[in-house]
């Protein structure tokens, strides 16, 4: 899926269970973490441009080196290292690192039926255990365009419902109501 995507459907999982800022950070950071080995596409991009010649990088590294168990256990002893201390959060982490590889699963494939993204769980040490399904759909079908809706709507709700939480007093009333009319662009007749 997109980075778009998969940035709101880690912020889900981290706005909902994350205890503190830097563990919703880090939870947030895993879900993105597993396309860090497409970054090859720079070098490709660099070496045409230089005249170095056509390399492969993106072709052969992404979804190699980092889409799998290894990936996601480097993410989890990163975070450790930056504080993430709740056992807890650190599942979280792994999950979400997780969800990233499920939503490519399903929803990854090139414009072609065949052009299938295959998760290869134990890279970058080996091709020989791989996941992949044959119903995966376009990157661009509307599936993706529909669960992005959803993410984006859900992460809007529970921004504007946690503006509107607690308890308001005589005072903050006005005042609140009228930060949810300037989201809106509401003004008074
Ligand atoms: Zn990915």
């Amino acid at each position: 899926m997109s980075p778009i995507t998969h940035f709101l459907a880690s912020w889900a999982i981290a706005e909902s269970c994350g205890k503190d800022r830097r563990e919703r950070v880090w939870i947030c950071l895993a879900g993105l973490a597993p396309d860090l080995d497409g970054l090859g596409i720079a070098v490709d991009v660099a070496n045409d441009l230089l005249g170095r010649g056509v390399s492969q990088w993106y072709a052969v590294y992404h979804h190699f080196l980092f889409h799998g168990l290894f990936g996601a256990l480097v993410v989890v002893a990163i975070s450790r290292a930056a504080g993430v201390a709740r056992w807890k959060a650190l599942l979280l982490v792994f999950a979400s690192f997780h969800l990233h590889l499920l939503c490519d699963l399903v929803g990854a494939r090139g414009p072609a039926v065949y052009d299938i993204w295959v998760i290869y769980y134990f890279g970058p040490f080996t091709r020989a255990v791989t996941f992949y399904w044959m119903h995966q759909w376009p990157l661009n079908g509307w599936p993706n365009f529909l669960i992005t809706l959803i993410l984006l709507g859900w992460t809007l709700w529970r921004a504007v419902s946690r503006k509107m939480a607690g308890p308001m007093s005589a005072e903050q009333a006005p005042r609140r109501l009228g930060r949810v009319g300037r989201c809106f662009n509401l003004r008074p007749l």
